[in-house]
């Protein structure tokens, strides 16, 4: 069976010589993700680096259980080059440091969910088939417990809910695991919470924080009534990009293709749009008295980035118009989408090659939507993506690109933050492997 054959028909996006330096310069930074001196070189300090360094930790997003997704996707893409090796030793280290730390959080970002979602990804050889079973049997007697609590609160912080660490992020390891019977009765539990907390007669009070439970200065400095957060990282995005496709895995509970409308409706009328078109603020206040969703709606938007903004809020919507089978929907996302790109480079506000905040999280999501949808338009985009991030390549930096953001430009092996994000979504486009580790950011 051919490759393609393995893992489902995914074509190439980029020309073939874009195709070949970004699979190159995917290498190059796979290679040093993967070496034990690299990561330990870091570890003990770079001598003379004028950047921060950031070690990681344990979890998906910003540990070493990233890079073994990061080096088992290299795996699928190159199977006679041993990239399953590099793996293996990242997600022993990830577990060898969460059974030092005897607890975890089940966080799919830096919790047990996270590194289970790996250990999956990379079961593709059935290495790693006792280990899933292990993790799943914490997973699943951790997750009531979860649930109880959550239950209990009356309000809830984002992080409660959300993808990162929250309900949605569980919700996204157990539809991976959906042929295990545990795994789809306690997501289908997962779901309800999430749509009742939608389906409540005081929408969109249900997903509203506290401004004490607001997370992040610049966030509680903006809204110190409290927020309804708008980003698929941290709000309401997240909950619905796992609804949509767990309807579309044919997961779908009572109540949930009214709450997907309602959110999505949602949504939509909290869009801002700028000269360049449709847009969305990080976030809006919701009064609580008189019951007036988002009135007083701030008007400034988020930059356009897969954790805020218009590119992840427009991948969740084209997800709803799919699982809906609503052109409504799509329009709207793909109207955003057109606006992210016509908009000037600096107006964009993404000045780092990564994923979160940076450019290799909208190539993902263009990547994704241009496969989709077929437009022409959107390929263009994913090539100009593509060579912004190759500008940036700096074979002389620690893993040949350097994280930007507000601090001191930052050397981060990690997937969220880091190269190992920019390698995989490097990849996306050029190698003709669908990348289904994009499952962890809400993206397919
Ligand atoms: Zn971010």
């Amino acid at each position: 069976m051919s490759r393609a054959g393995l893992y489902g028909p995914w074509p190439r996006l980029l020309p073939l010589d874009v195709a070949k330096r970004s699979i190159a310069v995917a290498r190059d930074i796979g290679a040093r993700i993967g070496s034990d001196n690299c990561l330990s070189y870091t570890l003990t300090g770079a001598k003379g680096s004028q950047s921060s360094i950031r070690p990681p930790l344990s979890g998906l997003a910003r540990g070493y259980a990233g890079l073994a997704l990061a080096c088992g996707h290299f795996d699928r893409c190159f199977p006679r080059e041993c990239w399953d090796e590099p793996a293996h030793d990242h997600l022993e280290r990830s577990i060898r440091i969460i059974e030092v730390q005897k607890s975890s959080t089940l966080g799919l970002f830096g919790g047990l969910c996270g590194v289970a979602f790996t250990a999956q990804y990379l079961n593709h050889r059935k290495r790693y088939t006792q280990l899933i079973r292990s993790l799943d049997a914490l997973i699943y007697k951790t997750i009531p417990e979860v649930l109880e609590e959550y239950a209990y609160d009356k309000s809830h912080a984002s992080s409660e809910f959300d993808l990162v660490s929250g309900l949605t992020g569980i919700g996204v390891y157990l539809l991976m695991r959906k042929q295990n019977e545990n795994s789809r009765t306690l997501l289908k539990t997962v779901l309800r919470v999430l749509i009742d907390q939608t389906n409540l007669g005081n929408f969109p009070l249900g997903w509203h924080t506290s401004p004490e439970s607001v997370e992040g200065r610049s966030l509680r400095q903006m809204f110190p009534d409290g927020c309804v957060n708008l980003g698929l990282a941290h709000g309401i995005p997240g909950p619905l990009a796992l609804m949509a496709i767990s309807k579309q895995n044919g997961v779908t509970p009572r109540g949930m293709n009214a709450a997907m409308q309602r959110l999505g409706d949602w949504l939509i009328s909290c869009q801002c749009s700028d000269e360049w078109g449709i847009n969305w603020p990080v976030a809006v206040p919701v009064s609580r008295s008189p019951l007036s969703p988002h009135q007083n709606c701030r008007t400034t938007p988020s930059r356009g980035a897969w954790c805020y903004g218009a590119p992840g809020i427009a991948r969740t919507l084209w997800l709803l118009g799919r699982a809906m089978c609503c052109s409504t929907y799509c329009d709207c996302s793909l109207a955003a989408l057109k606006a992210v790109y016509s908009r000037p480079y600096r107006a964009r506000q993404l000045n780092s090659p990564m994923f979160c905040h940076g450019l290799a999280g909208v190539l993902q999501i263009t990547v994704r939507t241009a496969r989709d949808a077929g437009l022409q338009t959107l390929k263009d985009s994913v090539l100009e993506l593509t060579n912004r991030i190759l500008h940036a390549y700096d074979r002389t930096s620690v893993y040949g690109f350097r994280s930007e953001g507000h601090g001191p430009a930052a050397d981060d092996p990690s997937v969220l933050e880091g190269v190992a994000g920019t390698a995989l979504a490097l990849m996306s486009a050029a190698v003709p492997i669908e990348p289904t580790w994009d499952r962890l950011f809400l993206i397919s």
